[in-house]
């Protein structure tokens, strides 16, 4: 007990490093983030995730997000129950018709301001679920998107880029204004 209580005390911490934000990322959202907004947003972000049809392959490497390794709170990152406490929906998966109006009441019931990150392939056009009886379109069909992460599925590292790069922008105004 002692000894593991001496090494605790005595070796850095086991997390990777963060990566740097995306460039594609950044230029996407240079268009699309109010900077009022961005200044109201401070230096966290409250996530709240919606699956609207996804096969659950992108929920894994989202929930990767919250394990030891990875630990996504430590950039002031963190998922929320209720889209009414949170500053960004993101979403996953082609938007199925019946999920389609969920997806927009969740939307409306989101304050402003807020930010739609799509993510995964489905996310962006439907992907492989593209031209399904069943499914709507991507997720830029039914509300507005602020930044896509591609992939099928992105990793985790991919996510927490395209995240970092939304924080980054929120953080560069707030210091400017300080
Ligand atoms: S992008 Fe790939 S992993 Fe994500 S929901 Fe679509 S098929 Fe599944």
């Amino acid at each position: 007990m002692r000894r593991t209580l001496f090494e605790s005390l005595t070796h850095a911490p086991l997390t990777e490093p963060a990566p740097a934000p995306d460039e594609a990322a950044l230029a996407e959202l240079a268009q699309s983030v109010n900077r009022t907004a961005r200044a109201k947003l401070g230096r966290s972000l409250s996530i709240r995730q919606i699956d609207a049809g996804s096969c659950n392959g992108c929920e894994l490497e989202i929930h990767a997000l919250n394990n030891a390794f990875y630990d996504l709170e430590r950039f002031g990152l963190h998922f929320v129950a209720s889209p009414r406490h949170a500053d960004v929906l993101l979403v996953t998966g082609p938007v199925t018709k019946n999920m389609r109006e969920a997806l927009l009441r969740t939307y409306n019931a989101t304050p402003d301001p807020k930010w739609v990150v799509a993510v995964g392939d489905c996310a962006f056009n439907g992907g492989i679920f593209g031209g399904s009886y069943a499914v709507a379109g991507g997720v830029g069909g039914v509300i507005p998107v602020d930044l896509h992460i591609r992939g099928c599925p992105p990793t985790p590292t991919e996510l927490l880029k395209g995240l970092i790069a939304l924080l980054d922008r929120a953080n560069e105004v707030a210091v400017r204004r300080a």
